[in-house]
């Protein structure tokens, strides 16, 4: 099941288990709708039984996905030692095997593709194309990183030195690592960053958003099922404020993964520097962006305007990489916003369940409130570009909207749904925008459509984002292919699904024996 062709770099391919159809596979999630799911907290010694919170669909809120109860304070002291006392053996535990948990989740994740999808569709609002390319973006990050962990864990790597010497340098797990992963990628994102601690030997203890608890818990179980002790993966449930900041203050943490916002990173950031008598944390962080693409006058228009919609839209925007602002030349911006108009008026916002819908939800109603306040100030400060209603549906649903501006400084934050601002600028003027657009501090991706070698090499050059995506939308970096991740106020590096990515989560151990 290929939706989109994507190119991907498991051997294997993608398999969804004994199911050969969309059909078969369409019937098996649509046979978990009656199923309700139950989470809570996995921390060996306590059933952790705090508020317990319903679940409803964000694509339809008379839809009750199931509930889930929130960790207290009590159960993540209890996790944090947990995670303490079983460090060292899971340190030593051989490569292999660590790895070879990786594949078997992989595996486990491919025969619980049904429930999986269902459960993307249902608490993140996720269509069907999406659920499928994150399930296999999640399959992807096991196979890769047991790979790399292997190459890079397996044996130490012998030094020069004088005869009758040895050096070997060897790679081991750093302690404790906290896992705090956003809703919007509620499985690839939250696997990505846990294989990637644990394959190199780090205790885990995951605080995935609250949004996508049920996600969390059921993949959660498939981690212990393939083979991960309990007390070294450790799922907590609920609030990032709370849970999260008690995680980040404690002494016992090595290293945090964080993906969301960069106001959060900071204050992750603040709440390691701060702790008393404790190691220097490592902080892995993935933030936002004010992604932009560049457009000039020999651009493809039918090209541009497909990747634009693709980029900015699709997902409806709740990408960390989406498109939100295309800088269009001049010469060309009428002919090619008439063709985003039309192109837009295409585009169906609705029940994330149906074939036929390109758009589905946003996760909630404070980021529906956002959007709507966005639009709100839109209208009185933009020029109108194209509007689409919102469907006559019980859900948090917002539908595409384009509008024209002056400049990217009226833009104050990242705007995380399906919002796009354009901006037309002048052939002399294209050092300007890279200028503006670098003045944002934000470096995630940017997009460069021009048919001109020396023009696209000169953006490439100056533009400072983490992903340059030419003559192609922006968004759906493939593991181990397009390694993804930003610079500036949009993250730390390295790169998820890249070469470099494991080497943060190991500490570095030199041996030299003078024989
Ligand atoms: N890796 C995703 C992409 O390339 C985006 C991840 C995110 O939204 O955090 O589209």
């Amino acid at each position: 099941l290929d939706i989109y062709g994507e190119q991907r770099i498991n051997s294997k391919g993608f398999n969804l288990g004994d199911m050969q159809t969309v059909d078969e596979l369409l019937n098996q999630v649509k046979a978990e709708n009656t199923l309700k799911h139950h989470a809570t907290s996995l921390i060996p010694g306590t059933e952790a039984m705090g508020d317990l919170i319903e679940v409803h669909s964000p694509a339809n809120l008379d839809h009750a996905v199931g509930s889930y109860h929130r960790a207290q304070a009590a159960d993540v002291e209890l996790a944090l030692s947990n995670a303490q006392a079983a460090f060292p053996n899971w340190r030593d535990t051989h490569v292999g095997a660590k790895a070879e948990s990786l594949l078997k989740l992989a595996d486990l994740m491919e025969q619980n593709s049904h429930t999986l999808i269902y459960l993307l569709q249902n608490e993140a609002g996720k269509t069907l194309g999406d659920c499928v390319a994150e399930l296999r973006e999640a399959v992807d990050f096991c196979r890769y990183y047991a790979d790399q962990a292997q190459a890079l864990c397996g044996h130490g790597e012998k030094m020069p030195g004088p005869t009758g010497e040895s050096n070997f340098l060897y790679h081991q797990g750093k302690g404790v690592f906290v896992c705090i992963s956003p809703w919007n990628f509620p499985l690839a994102i939250y696997a990505g960053q846990i294989v990637a601690a644990l394959v190199t030997g780090n205790c885990v203890i995951a605080k995935p958003a609250e949004q996508t608890s049920l996600i969390a818990h059921f993949t959660a179980q498939l981690i212990h099922q393939a083979g991960i002790p309990k007390a070294v993966f450790q799922l907590v449930l609920g609030s990032g404020s709370q849970i999260g900041t008690q995680l980040c203050q404690n002494n016992a943490i090595a290293g945090v993964v964080f993906t969301g916002s960069t106001q959060t990173a900071q204050i992750i950031n603040l709440n390691l520097a701060n702790r008393k008598n404790a190691s220097i944390a490592t902080l892995i962080a993935e933030t936002g962006g004010q992604n932009c693409m560049i457009a000039d006058s020999s651009c493809l228009p039918e090209q541009l305007v497909k990747d634009v919609i693709n980029s900015a839209f699709f997902s409806a925007g709740q990408r960390c990489s989406a498109l939100r602002v295309l800088f269009i030349q001049d010469d060309v911006a009428d002919k090619v916003i008439h063709m985003l108009k039309g192109a837009m008026d295409e585009l169906i916002t609705g029940n994330p369940q149906l074939f036929s819908t390109d758009l589905g939800p946003v996760i909630d109603e404070k980021a529906l409130a956002i959007l709507n306040n966005h639009k709100a100030h839109m209208e009185q400060t933009a020029k109108p570009i194209k509007s689409l209603a919102k469907p006559e549906l019980k859900g948090h649903y917002f539908a595409p909207q384009a509008v024209e501006i002056n400049g990217i400084e009226v833009l104050q934050q990242e705007i995380f749904g399906p919002f796009l601002h354009v901006i037309r600028f002048k052939a002399n003027e294209l050092d300007k925008v890279i200028d503006a657009i670098n003045a944002t501090g934000y470096g995630l991706t940017t997009g460069i459509h021009s048919r001109i070698d020396d023009t696209i090499e000169h953006v490439v050059s100056k533009i400072q984002a983490g992903n340059c995506y030419i003559n192609r939308n922006m968004t759906g970096a493939v593991v181990g292919v397009q390694p993804f991740g930003g610079m500036g106020l949009s993250g730390t590096g390295p790169k998820a699904g890249g070469p470099g990515y494991l080497r943060q989560f190991l500490t570095e151990k030199t041996i030299t024996n003078n024989i």
